[in-house]
């Protein structure tokens, strides 16, 4: 991906190859293949080229200490990637929300089996089951919040959850979706900006997933 232009920082490039897709996906055949694969229960693991453009575009907000949450943690991958890029010399924390319960306990193995057992030991990767439209107050607020699922319109729930400042990656949109970059000032001031267009699991009721 680095070679043909679709990861330009060298940060991502680091994080993503610390990274085995392999740990978090269910066909190993498909595990380096640029493509998205089904992880059961209606959801997907993004392909590798969607999470690296996150990656690249929140980097900005990704220092090391900072507090993350990636709603629709699904295979944990992407939870992986943004431990590494804020855990150099500082201990930040990523939050994973999925209201799958078994996909966060296979979540949680995943990430064990990449060699972050620790990190899920002594809470610097935190992995729940809940519905991510509400974030997860608790923890916050979130230097970064990534969201994996498509949402019908942007949630301000977790617009409130953003930090000051602080920058948001999420698929808005029913039919057509497009990513959103909603952006938090340091004075709480927020702007949005339409990067490009998308086709995202939805952000929904657990009982309408399947
Ligand atoms: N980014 C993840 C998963 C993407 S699929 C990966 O690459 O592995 C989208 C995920 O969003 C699914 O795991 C699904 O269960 C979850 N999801 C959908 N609606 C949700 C909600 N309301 N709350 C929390 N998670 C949700």
């Amino acid at each position: 991906m680095a070679r043909s232009g679709l990861i330009n920082s060298d940060r991502v490039l680091a994080a993503l190859t610390k990274v085995n897709r392999a740990h978090y996906v269910q066909d190993i055949e498909g595990a380096y293949v640029d493509a998205p694969q089904y992880i059961g229960y209606g959801a997907t693991i993004s392909a590798p080229h969607m999470h690296a453009h996150a990656a690249e575009n929140l980097l900005p907000l990704l220092h090391p200490g900072a507090r993350v949450l990636d709603v629709g943690s699904g295979s944990g991958y992407l939870c992986a990637v943004f431990h590494h890029l804020i855990s150099d010399g500082a201990p930040g924390k990523v939050v994973g929300i999925d209201h799958i319960p078994e996909l966060v306990d296979w979540s949680v193995e995943n990430l064990r089996k990449d060699g972050l057992g620790e990190a899920v030991d002594d809470g610097r990767i935190v992995m729940v089951a809940g519905d991510g439209r509400q974030g997860y107050p608790s923890l916050g607020p979130y230097d970064v919040i990534h969201v994996g699922a498509a949402a019908p319109k942007l949630p301000s729930v977790l617009v409130d959850q953003l930090a000051s400042p602080g920058r948001m990656f999420i698929p808005v949109g029913s039919y057509s979706q497009e990513i959103l970059q909603v952006d938090k000032d340091e004075h709480g001031n927020v702007t949005k900006k339409q990067l490009f267009g998308v086709m995202y699991v939805p952000l929904t009721d657990k009982d309408k997933q399947f």
